[in-house]
């Protein structure tokens, strides 16, 4: 925690979460990490049931909409605490892909779509989805797909391919990226976002994708999606037609926020347990692992890495929340790839220094390892950041670099 950034409220759902996490989740987690979703799902709902009463439900929305209050960046501050455990934010109804969700149908939401979709997402009642990639097309140029949603009277119907639909597997409805204006100049406006039930005839969860070895299901998961001939009504598009681009936008911005400090709340997890392993493993002739120096360097430098990557992500957060998401861009694409980095190195050397324990499945470290290297490649992968970077810091010096050039 930033002490200069903690308010009264923040500090209070802050101890609240805190206790909640060292009573009902840390003594859990692994059992449920083991367990089926399935096999586990009445627990994980008593779980959700328990944390609405400690006033942190819901924490990334406004008090009026059900929601804690917090602002961006004090949301950010309890997403790092809710990121030291992967059930962290799904037990307090902030967890990827609802909570950007969530503040789609918000601001973009006729009052019968926030009726049906809303109000139960923000009960906790129901799961959703967001399906934009496509097998067939690279990801991070999103605005080549092939999915389309063609107009029928009051209608679209959708036929298309997706793939990486995290936690389609039990999702009520997914938001669906689907080209409508085919012919608009500007490719960034030839997609629109729909709001497509699962149940509805023609929406298909083909699989629940392994990823290095494990085919995760239900919230955890990522599925691979046929749309064919899906009729939903005009009125389940969210925003204008052509306009998912922009929405997608607005939603990442702060969805980048909510990773990067879920990252580092990762990242103070496995760090702790470095150091108590370096403190307590003795390696022969009463030396601790923590008396070599290589392993001394490796705690001075990760926890160097994790302040500034906080300083950072907070200075982005800050930002946003004074001069709007379009002045943040290059500081949240900075963080986007940096953060990532920071990550993958402290869980690789808390893995490292628990030797073969830490590969097993016997510690949280092997999980953070398999599920977390994807951090460098979702919502953007690090090169694309990187170039979006760069690009605009030679633009300060008179080189114009084009996008994908
Ligand atoms: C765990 C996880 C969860 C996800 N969840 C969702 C979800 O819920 N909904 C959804 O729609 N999508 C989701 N995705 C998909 C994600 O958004 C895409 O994987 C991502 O945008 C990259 O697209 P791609 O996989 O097609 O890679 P490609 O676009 O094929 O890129 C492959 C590689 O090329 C390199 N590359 C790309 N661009 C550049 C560049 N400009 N310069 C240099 N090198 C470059 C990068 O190394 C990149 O990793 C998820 C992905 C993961 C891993």
């Amino acid at each position: 925690m930033v002490e200069a950034f903690a308010t009264p409220l923040l500090r209070k759902l802050q101890a609240a979460v805190k206790e909640f996490l060292e009573t009902e989740i840390y003594p859990n987690e692994l059992r449920w990490l083991q367990a089926s979703f399935r096999g586990v799902e009445s627990e994980i709902r008593a779980l959700r049931k328990k944390a609405r009463a400690t006033g942190a439900w819901n924490p990334h929305l406004p008090a009026g909409h059900g929601g804690a209050g917090l602002s961006l960046s004090e949301f950010g501050q309890l997403s790092e605490l809710l990121g030291t455990t992967p059930f962290g934010h799904l037990a307090f109804n902030c967890q990827a892909p609802d909570a950007g969700n969530t503040e789609l149908l918000l601001e973009y939401g006729s009052p019968d779509i926030q009726q049906r979709y809303l109000h139960p997402l923000l009960a906790g009642d129901i799961r959703s989805c967001f399906a934009m990639t496509e097998p067939a097309y690279a990801g991070s140029n999103p605005v080549r797909m092939g999915t389309t949603a063609v107009g029928d009277g009051e209608d679209y119907l959708i036929n298309g391919h997706k793939w990486f639909t995290s936690s389609a597997d039990g999702a009520a409805f997914s938001i669906v990226m689907a080209v409508t204006n085919p012919d608009a100049g500007n490719p960034y406006q030839r997609a629109s976002m729909i709001i497509v039930p699962t149940d509805a005839p023609g929406f298909e969860l083909v699989r629940n994708i392994p990823v290095m070895g494990h085919a995760g299901e239900g919230w955890h998961s990522h599925a691979e999606i046929r749309l064919t001939e899906v009729r939903v009504p005009k009125t389940n598009r969210l925003g204008a037609e052509g306009e998912g681009f922009r929405l997608a936008q607005q939603r990442l911005g702060p969805g980048r926020i909510h990773h990067c400090m879920r990252w580092i709340g990762i990242c103070e997890r496995a760090f702790d347990m470095m150091c108590r392993r370096a403190a307590t493993r003795e390696i022969g002739g009463g030396r601790m692992l923590g008396q070599q120096q290589m392993i001394q360097a490796w705690i001075a430098e990760c926890r160097a890495q994790i302040d500034a990557a906080r300083y950072m992500v907070l200075h982005a957060a800050l930002k946003m929340e004074k001069e709007g998401q379009r002045a943040a861009s290059t500081d949240i694409s900075t963080i986007k790839f940096f953060v990532a980095g920071v990550l993958q190195q402290a869980i690789d050397r808390a893995l490292q220094v628990h030797g073969a324990l830490g590969i097993t499945d016997d510690t949280i470290l092997s999980y953070f390892y398999r599920e977390e290297r994807g951090a460098r490649i979702y919502d953007g992968p690090d090169e694309a950041h990187k170039a979006s970077v760069a690009r605009k810091i030679l633009k300060g010096y008179g080189l114009k670099v084009r996008q994908n050039e």
